[in-house]
């Protein structure tokens, strides 16, 4: 991942008592967080942006996009572009290379506490951290074996997966973020998904190379070294 060291910054100190460090919090430097605090800018707002690594990490992840506007059909340049707006936001004071451990709300703010121990208030927070993938013990249609945790799709090796047919728990977006940055490998995806993932099905669903399975309980047996079998239901 080509992420861009991050750039720290020490904490403003804690206001005196019931006196803000700035208008708003803002907690994670994603696209949403990063669309917060432009959106606070505009409108005047001071914000404090606390990220623990890269503005916008995770889009170098997402090798080939389809569905943001702008022109944008890679990850890398997005991040690029965004990271370069937040950065020339006069108003936003970016706090790289921190982290949020606890968030309290009283009376009429809220201070989030840093890894380090500072301490910043403001009345208003966006918490905009994200979300990451899910090991199989934690969905309830999944039963699996105890033990190494599947690596997501988006880590997988291309060019080891060449050829080969690889089961994949849910059908969520990254799928079709793999065939669309590989669009020539002969990888075969069988998804087994539930109910609920059916809507995200859509955008993969015509691709010859993916077999929709859904299903209502799927157990899980090999792995670590073994070949996957799985037995589904419904
Ligand atoms: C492989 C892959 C492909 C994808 N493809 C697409 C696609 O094609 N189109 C699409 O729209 N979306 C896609 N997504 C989803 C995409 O990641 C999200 O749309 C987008 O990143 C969500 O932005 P976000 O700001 O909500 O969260 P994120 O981008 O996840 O940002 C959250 C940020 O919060 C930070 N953070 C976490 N905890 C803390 C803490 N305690 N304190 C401070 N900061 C914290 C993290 O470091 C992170 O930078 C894909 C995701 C993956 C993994």
């Amino acid at each position: 991942m080509a992420d861009t060291p991050p750039r720290t910054g020490t904490p403003a100190p804690p206001g005196p008592t019931g006196s803000p460090d700035t208008d708003l919090l803002v907690i994670g430097g994603g696209p949403a967080g990063c669309a917060a605090v432009r959106m606070a800018a505009s409108v005047g707002m001071r914000s404090v942006l606390v990220e623990p690594r890269a503005l916008c990490h995770t889009l170098h992840r997402i090798p080939a996009l389809d569905n943001v506007l702008g022109g944008h059909t890679g990850g890398p340049r997005l991040a690029e572009a965004v990271a370069a707006e937040v950065a020339g936001t006069d108003l936003c004071h970016l706090l790289l290379g921190h982290r949020v451990s606890a968030l309290h709300v009283t009376g009429d703010h809220v201070t989030a506490t840093l890894d380090t121990g500072a301490r910043l208030s403001a009345p208003y927070a966006v918490v905009a951290t994200g979300v990451g993938p899910r090991r199989p013990r934690d969905t309830a249609w999944v039963t699996a074996p105890d033990g190494p945790v599947p690596p997501p799709l988006w880590e997988a090796d291309a060019a080891r997966a060449e050829g080969r047919t690889l089961l994949v728990l849910g059908g969520d977006r990254p799928i079709g973020t793999f065939l669309r940055a590989h669009p020539a490998a002969r990888t075969r995806l069988v998804v087994a998904y539930p109910a609920a993932d059916a809507y995200k099905t859509e955008e993969i669903r015509e691709d010859p190379r993916v077999t929709l399975l859904p299903v209502e309980h799927l157990t899980v047996r090999g792995g670590a070294g073994a070949p996957v079998a799985a037995e589904a239901v419904g």
